[in-house]
């Protein structure tokens, strides 16, 4: 049933011209052949690889918001009337029902789909990549360019079906900017993307989970990050009279070592919590002891009460250490996200839609759970219900979407290594799965399971798929950036 015959991703001169064929192809309510699957998902590797050269940081994302929106109107084909801007650079689209109610209603009428849109402010690596990124230091190496041709790809998927979907449903798409930071999400709820939104859903890849494999559980799946600061203040002086200075340095070095035992000392052996130094500043010469030495890191945790005693420790530790040696210091501790907190049900069927459609109870597993990285889709389902899931990115070989011609070798290395690249072969499965998330809840039958089989590659172990070098399509905003 796997789609491995492929139209390679499109060329760099022909891209507008190949979507719009895909476009007309997909129909609007033929039944759908495995070429014109395959159009749509070679199709999703183009627009991600061209939202990967064109990258833009949060609150930035005027480019890519534009041809998401073109890509929403010529090649979803929702009424422009569905779309609107929000939170500055994100979108809200509408794919509104116009069929007969379903005979089998689902327990939800409006279903909300989230991609994440921005890129970081990073250099990406020297890869060799034909899309890499032409906007030197931002980069989008945490994948939100596969999320959003994942996302155009299921509202393509479901505006085609709309008749089919009953008119007291509806899907509604949240292309949110900003999350690596301020965050989206939650400008995107004051701005009222969730007014009538029953449930809401998104997706992460994850490089060090197997491609195949869904990674999901109730609960907290994310953590609530937290940075923090400590100036540490002695007096300085000559390097070679320590006898007259208080050494800061010496200072921050103790502080560094006895904040390893919050985690492993003070924390419950029960509950998971991360706390890293990643930033020692300190010192202009050689021969001269600074005044202070600033430390800079990050707390990661699942609870609150968890939270208030690393925080409680950490100053502690930072007082009674700063005392013994003569110094002073300041701490200062900025949260950014709440933990995402799944909820029990959502997660419960995300988990048993995944199984049958990924094929079997061992492709979705809670295993590597929670990942203590942040995310503000915390507050989507602060306001809603739903569920964030992890679909697993890593394969030993480069093929079917993923395959980008001579260039490169998959690197399986993860989110915000200056070497990764999103998988294409994701953004199928992910496509798919939403729209079949629609139909679970919404109780609409929009596509048979012989028109729209999961996308799962099965190739075996090794073997070469054919395609053509594949680059980013170029549309005329992108020949702008360009410039
Ligand atoms: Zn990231
Ligand atoms: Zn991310």
């Amino acid at each position: 049933m796997a789609h491995c015959k492929r139209i390679p991703a499109f060329p760099l001169s022909q891209g507008e011209a190949l979507l719009a064929e895909t476009a007309g192809r997909l129909g609007t309510d033929e039944v759908l052949t495995p070429e014109t699957l395959d159009a749509l998902f070679s199709s999703m590797a183009s627009v991600r690889r061209e939202i990967h050269a064109n990258p833009e940081p949060g609150f930035e994302e005027y480019k890519t918001q534009a041809l998401l929106k073109k890509l929403l109107i010529e090649f979803a084909g929702i009424p422009e009337s569905a779309i609107r801007a929000c939170a500055t650079t994100g979108l809200v689209a509408d794919i509104k029902g116009t069929g007969p109610p379903s005979p089998t209603p689902g327990p939800v009428k409006v279903v909300a789909l989230r991609a994440d849109m921005d890129a970081l402010r990073m250099t990406e690596g020297k890869n060799g990549l034909p899309y890499r990124s032409g906007n030197e230091g931002v980069a989008h190496l945490c994948g939100h360019d596969g999320h959003m041709a994942s996302l155009i790809g299921a509202a393509t998927l479901l505006q085609r079906r709309a008749a089919r979907l009953p008119s007291n449903c509806s899907v509604r798409l949240l292309f949110q900017p900003a999350e690596e930071g301020p965050g989206g999400a939650q400008p995107m709820i004051d701005e009222g993307c969730l007014e009538g939104v029953d449930e809401v859903y998104g997706y992460h890849n994850w490089p060090s989970f197997d491609y195949g494999r869904m990674a999901v559980c109730p609960g907290p799946i994310m953590a609530h990050p937290t940075s923090f600061k400590i100036v540490i203040t002695g007096k300085g002086g000559h390097g070679s009279q320590p006898h007259m200075a208080v050494d800061p340095v010496l200072t921050a070095a103790h502080v560094i070592v006895a904040l390893q035992s919050v985690v492993s000392r003070n924390v419950h052996s029960r509950e998971q919590a991360v706390l890293s130094v990643t930033m020692v500043h300190g010192g202009e010469v050689s021969n001269v002891i600074p005044d202070t030495v600033t430390l800079e890191g990050t707390i990661r945790d699942l609870n609150a009460e968890v939270y208030e005693l690393v925080v409680a420790r950490t100053r502690a530790i930072v007082a009674g250490t700063c005392a013994a040696y003569g110094a002073s210091a300041t701490c200062s501790f900025d949260s950014l996200y709440p933990v995402l907190v799944n909820h029990t049900e959502s997660a419960e069927l995300v988990a048993t839609l995944g199984r049958k459609l990924l094929g079997g109870a061992d492709k979705v597993t809670g295993e590597g759970l929670p990942i203590m990285g942040g995310e503000d889709f915390a507050y989507f389902l602060q306001h809603r219900p739903g569920c964030f899931f992890f679909l697993g990115a890593k394969e030993p070989e480069l093929r079917g979407w993923s395959q980008t011609g001579a260039a490169g070798q998959r690197s399986n290395c993860m989110c915000h290594n200056t070497a990764f690249d999103f998988n294409d072969n994701i953004a199928p499965l992910a496509a798919v799965f939403f729209v079949r998330l629609v139909e679970e809840r919404t109780g609409a039958a929009l596509f048979t399971d012989a028109e729209l089989p999961m996308p799962l590659l099965t190739l075996p172990e090794g073997e070469a798929v054919e395609g053509g070098a594949a680059g980013p399509i170029v549309l005329p905003m992108a020949k702008k950036a360009r410039k």
